[in-house]
């Protein structure tokens, strides 16, 4: 028996589509960050940089993550295309910002592949996600809190903000 028919194909065809699309947009969220770190590199924003190169490499796992479930699950995972990123910023809260609003995009993307799981009885898939649900809160979070140190730091020179952001 060859090995294509052999292997049976557990996650629905539906979410596969969906988790497919999700790779695209973690993979798209990598690279956005990268061009993130790029600007605090070029500023000596030494914190930020860091942060900005690690979620680089955070999205990048979480897509590979979902890449290697939908094999195993029997389906066909796409390396996706990246469209065009945005390198160029105001300054480092509107960094922030952007990476707010990317993580809530991923977010309900996320949801959006866990309602489909559902809804299908895939339950595999719904497990899975799960853990993708519990590190988007963490995320967010994340970010959230970044932004009210920003809040209490008002005027002071971008470096001394940078400073007291996080690295990771
Ligand atoms: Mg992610």
């Amino acid at each position: 028996m060859k090995t294509a028919i052999r292997k049976q194909m557990t996650i629905s065809a539906d979410v596969m589509d969906l988790l497919n699309d999700q790779i695209a947009l973690e993979m798209h969220a990598s690279a956005s960050y990268l061009a993130m770190a790029s600007w605090c590199d070029q500023r000596s924003l030494l914190n930020s940089k860091a942060f900005f190169y690690k979620q680089a490499e955070e999205e990048r796992g979480h897509a590979m993550k979902i890449f290697e479930f939908i094999n195993e699950a029997g389906g066909a995972s796409i390396s996706p295309a990246i469209p065009s990123v945005n390198n160029d910023f105001e300054g480092l809260r509107e960094i922030y910002e952007a990476s707010l609003d990317q993580e809530i995009q991923v977010t309900q993307s996320i949801y959006k592949c866990f309602k489909k799981a559902r809804s299908v009885d895939d339950f595999a898939s719904e497990v899975f996600l799960q853990w993708f649900v519990s590190e988007q809160v963490e995320e967010e979070d994340t970010v959230r809190g970044i932004l009210d140190t920003f809040d209490l730091m008002g005027d002071m020179p971008l470096k001394m903000i940078d400073e007291r952001l996080p690295k990771e």
